[in-house]
């Protein structure tokens, strides 16, 4: 009757890794001398200026493609498959929001050549830029008097939006109460096999 824990006396029953630490200092000092001379052979190089962040200067249009057919298959070019192309990435986004997002994003920025970080602007261009906006709304390009327009022009519109859909829901109104009456019509009801239909609704 051999006890379980006899056995194991004198036995490396742990399994544990026995580590050499000789072995692992040399493999450290080997990473570590690599380390500093990447970083070396790195700095060689003149840094990559890139330039600041700059506004935009034109108009991004995210509609342009509204309501088209297109045809997509697997192995037409990126520019033709579903969803939005940009042909500086030369990449594909879903939708709509991520190709905001990727435009605005820093991966599209450095393929632009510029850099996430936004210049600080002096008092003079700031001055500059009142300016330079101030003339643009004296040439009329645009004005409060657009801005009361178009206000006016979107509440017409969303007035005959309204109205279509309450003549739409008369249209379904009346069609309904026709079919009802036809069926209020004893022989059409006997017909459509519910003679009772009628007394049910008094
Ligand atoms: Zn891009």
């Amino acid at each position: 009757m051999a006890q379980p824990s006899n056995n194991s006396v004198g036995v490396d029953n742990t399994f544990r890794r026995k580590f050499d630490r000789e072995e692992y200092l040399e493999r450290a000092r080997e990473r570590e001398q690599k380390e500093t001379e990447g970083r070396k052979s790195k700095s060689k190089g003149p840094p990559v200026q890139r330039k600041p962040l700059k506004h935009r200067d034109y108009e991004v249009n995210l509609q342009s493609r509204l309501g088209k057919t297109q045809v997509v298959t697997p192995i037409a070019p990126l520019s033709q498959q579903a969803g939005y192309f940009c042909s500086v990435c030369e990449c594909v986004v879903k939708d709509s929001a991520n190709y905001l997002d990727h435009i605005n994003g820093k991966k599209h920025q450095r393929a632009l050549g510029m850099s996430m970080r936004v210049e600080r602007s002096s008092l003079q261009q700031v001055q500059e830029r009142f300016e330079h906006l101030k003339k643009r709304k004296d040439t009329g390009s645009f004005t409060e008097q657009d801005f009361d327009e178009r206000i006016l022009k979107q509440q017409q519109e969303e007035e005959e939006r309204k109205r279509q859909r309450r003549e739409k829901k008369k249209e379904k109104k009346r069609e309904q109460t026709a079919e009802e009456e036809t069926i209020d019509d004893p022989d059409v009801a006997a017909l459509m096999g519910f003679g009772g239909f009628r007394s049910s609704k008094k």
